[in-house]
C-alpha cells in the first residue's frame, strides 16, 4: 500500500511540472551546445572545408559510418577533399570523429530531426553539397510527421 502511494505521489508530482517539450514541433527546440546530433563539415570564410582529408575520422569510426574520397594536391603537399559522406543510420553518436579531428573539421549540425522511415534518408553527403535527412524530406514535400509516415509504409 505504501509503495502504491509513493508511486502515485511521483506520478502527480510529474503532472505539476512544466511540459518539457513545450509546443515542439511548432516551436523548434534548441539543444544544448554539447548535444550530439547529425554531423556537418566546418567551412572557412571562403566556404572551403577545414577538413584536410587525413582520413583519421574514417579509420577511427567504430561503425564505419564515414566515407571520404580525396585526391593529391597538384599545387603542393596535402590532399583535396572530393567527397565526404556519413551514414547517420550507422552512426551511434559517439562523437569520436568530432573530438579527434586535428583540423576541427567536423561539428554537430544542429539538426536532430533525423528519424525517418526511409533507409536512404540516413545517408548524408556533407561535401560537395550538404544535405540532411530533414532536407531530403522537405525536398520530397513529405509530412514532418515521421510516425504517420512509418505507419503507412
Ligand atoms: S574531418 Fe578531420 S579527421 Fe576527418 S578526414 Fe577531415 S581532417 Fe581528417
Ligand atoms: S559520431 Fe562516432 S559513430 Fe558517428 S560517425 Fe562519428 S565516429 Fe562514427
Amino acid at each position: 500500500m505504501i509503495g502504491i502511494l509513493k508511486g502515485m505521489a511521483t506520478t502527480f508530482g510529474h503532472l505539476l511540472r512544466p511540459n518539457f517539450n513545450g509546443d515542439y514541433p511548432a516551436t523548434p527546440k534548441v539543444l544544448p551546445e554539447r548535444a550530439r546530433m547529425s554531423l556537418k563539415l566546418r567551412l572557412d570564410d571562403d566556404g572551403v572545408p577545414l577538413c584536410k582529408s587525413c582520413g583519421l575520422c574514417e579509420r577511427s569510426c567504430p561503425d564505419r559510418a564515414i566515407h571520404i574520397v580525396s585526391s593529391k594536391r597538384e599545387d603542393g603537399p596535402g590532399r583535396v577533399l572530393e567527397r565526404f559522406e556519413v551514414d547517420m543510420g550507422l552512426c551511434m553518436y559517439c562523437g569520436l570523429c568530432v573530438e579527434m579531428c586535428p583540423s576541427a573539421g567536423l561539428e554537430p549540425s544542429g539538426d536532430f530531426e533525423v528519424a525517418t522511415a526511409r533507409k536512404e534518408d540516413t545517408h548524408r553527403v556533407l561535401w560537395p553539397s550538404a544535405s540532411t535527412p530533414s532536407d531530403a524530406r522537405r525536398a520530397r514535400g513529405d509530412s514532418d510527421d515521421v510516425t504517420a509516415e512509418a505507419v503507412t509504409t
